[in-house]
């Protein structure tokens, strides 16, 4: 009861308590909450799509947070400047709210500030698992959280800690690993974007350490690698103790360096929704882990639990918030929203304790992140996106992320590394000079782009010319003929090919072959000059068929904006160090094939990578 009293209290010279920073933060929490109307509660639960809102909306219904989905901005090219503009053009709205509680933006930076022009694109998840390098994709994730705070950002939907069994998933690239224990290393990444943990914190309790850090959020939990087959959104069959080994480990981890926010999957775990599982969410991820940030459904994932999508949305609000839900992906319609969920309470569907639990989490996330006395954002982090600095280290990443997988003789030696003075170098493949292909899908677009001027950073091809000697003569063709090839006379050649970009369900593929027109051109110019083959994909792919032909073979991955630093392995100024983080499989039928099956047949087991020594 005195709590209460106090709570209640208001403070003449600071205004109310809950925006008396001197104050503890769970008594701030009572103290807004016990102001709050039911409806202003159920606005904190809700992240509406910033296209389909306006800051009259934000002002007029206390929403609690916005997001850019896939990367959407209304002008393409937008310069931080204009971004930090559009941010506190919302935030603005928030404050002048009767509460004027802030709004926490989110956004997609996955490998960086994917989403925005200009932005340091850093390699996905899949190259950075096979660095081996927790500290490294630590400062990746620094610079990220500068890079977000530039443009106004305090709140990315990552890091993924999924664990992809099978490569035919299309987000396997967005997985560190097949193996759990590398994920859960990676986890290191948090520290990066929130910041150091406060010595004895509590565990589980978010905390975001200072104005240049972001909230995080750890998803799809739980079991988004491990579906059938490996088709996006589907059903992950396995055994809890399989999930607990191989899917949790990530979570736990992440929950120990105080990960703020956790998203729920769009896929099931033994015929059930993740997102209708309130076993999985509230009684071990929020009891038994002791999960105190706030968990956030999947872009329309409560929609999802249904077929057709949004089919009977009533119900489908009701078993997410009583799973354990706090807060919704863009619900179809604000209005429809709130009044479900108020007619849920009323009808006792819904206990007001699980309403009250939920926005605590949330204002607990905003509280611990400072958002109360920091929220808006100015242009003092703006030199920050896409600095010297950033592509630094992105380089250094895309080196170290490099597997060699074969190092022919070149008659007097290895073939790699390669000499930077020679007669002439062709350059061939789909992937050689394409920044889009390169940095695959989650760049500037959701689904990325085939273009090669979609931001700033140096292609592949662009590297190699950099790295050579000036009386190295380079030769690019993108599918060169082979009596081309023949009558040129080229001291080899470097092949660069690989996959289309693509997001989620669209990357869903039971092939895994390489692409047609790269095929021809392994074929074209392997056949006739010595060659380097770097493929560039999000996973591996089938290459039994043509390893004969390939003199050397180097998985690049998917490296981003920094194509030079391939260039830094291939010339030797870097020796190569990267380790497979996946097991490279012979042929598709052997799929899913990891490492400890036991029937391990691979082509290349997982942990390979042929070392060279620099130059
Ligand atoms: C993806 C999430 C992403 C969200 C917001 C969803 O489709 O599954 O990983 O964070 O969209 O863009």
């Amino acid at each position: 009861l005195l709590f209460r009293v106090v709570a209640m209290a208001q403070n003449p010279e600071t205004g109310p308590i809950y925006k008396d920073p001197t104050r503890p933060i769970n008594m701030r929490i009572r103290n807004l909450m016990s102001q709050m109307t039911l409806e202003e509660k159920i606005s904190q639960m809700a992240q509406l799509e910033r296209l389909a809102t306006t800051p009259e909306m934000m002002r007029d219904l206390s929403i609690g947070s916005l997001l850019s989905g896939g990367g959407s901005f209304p002008r393409e090219r937008a310069t931080p400047e204009e971004w930090v503009d559009m941010v506190n053009s919302f935030q603005n709205g928030s404050l002048s709210s009767r509460l004027g509680i802030p709004m926490l933006y989110g956004i997609d930076a996955v490998h960086g500030h994917n989403n925005v022009y200009k932005a340091t694109i850093f390699p996905h998840n899949i190259g950075l698992g096979a660095t081996r390098d927790p500290e490294l994709v630590k400062r990746i994730g620094a610079a990220t959280a500068l890079e977000a705070r530039a443009t106004g950002i305090p709140y990315v939907f990552a890091p993924c800690v999924a664990v992809c069994r099978n490569p035919k998933w299309g987000r396997c690239y967005e997985s560190y690993s097949e193996d759990p224990n590398v994920v859960k290393h990676m986890t290191e990444i948090i520290r990066g974007l929130q910041g150091e943990l406060p010595p004895n914190s509590r565990k589980g309790v978010p905390y975001v350490n200072g104005k240049d850090k972001v909230a995080a959020c750890a998803k799809h939990f739980v079991g988004d690698g491990g579906t059938n087959n490996g088709i996006n959104e589907n059903n992950t069959i396995i055994d809890w103790h399989g999930l607990l080994s191989i899917h949790m480990p990530g979570y736990y981890h992440s929950i120990i360096k105080g990960v703020s926010t956790i998203m729920v999957s769009y896929s099931s775990w033994n015929g059930k929704k993740m997102h209708a599982n309130r076993n999985l969410i509230t009684n071990f991820l929020k009891g038994t882990l002791r999960f105190r940030g706030f968990v956030i459904s999947d872009w329309h994932g409560v929609d999802k639990i249904v077929y057709p999508q949004h089919a009977n949305y009533s119900d489908s609000l009701l078993k997410a918030v009583n799973a354990g839900i706090d807060m919704v992906m863009v619900p179809y319609n604000h209005t429809e929203f709130s009044e479900i969920l108020i007619s849920h309470v009323k009808n006792n569907l819904i206990p007001m304790s699980r309403i009250n639990d939920a926005v605590r989490r949330i204002l607990r996330v905003k509280f611990a992140m400072g958002l109360f006395e920091n929220p808006m954002a100015d242009y003092s982090y703006v030199h920050h996106l896409g600095s010297q600095a950033h592509r630094d280290l992105a380089r250094m990443a895309v080196r170290k992320s490099l597997v060699l997988l074969k190092n022919g003789d070149n008659g007097d030696g290895p073939l790699l590394p390669l000499p930077k003075k020679t007669s002439r170098i062709l350059v061939a493949g789909t992937h050689a000079n394409n920044l889009g292909l390169q940095c695959g899908g989650w760049t500037i677009s959701w689904q990325g782009l085939n273009t090669n001027n979609l931001t700033a950073g140096s292609t592949i091809l662009n590297g190699i010319t950099s790295a050579v000697d000036p009386s190295t003569e380079i030769v690019y063709s993108e599918n060169p003929d082979p009596d081309f090839v023949k009558q040129n006379n080229f001291s080899y050649a470097i092949v660069v090919v690989g996959e289309p970009t693509y997001a989620e369900t669209a990357g869903d593929n039971a092939e895994l072959t390489i692409p047609e027109s790269g095929q021809t051109t392994i074929k074209n110019v392997c056949g006739n000059a010595k060659c380097v083959v770097v493929l560039v994909s999000g996973r591996p792919l089938v290459v039994e068929p043509y390893l004969p032909q390939m003199d050397a073979l180097v998985a690049a991955w998917l490296p981003g904006s920094e194509g030079q630093g391939v260039a830094d392995a291939l010339f030797g100024d870097y020796g190569f160090t990267g380790k497979l983080p996946r097991t490279w499989f012979k042929t598709v039928d052997q799929l899913p094939m990891v490492v400890g099956d036991d029937k391990y047949d691979p082509l290349f087991p997982f942990g390979f990578g042929l070392e060279t020594q620099p130059n």
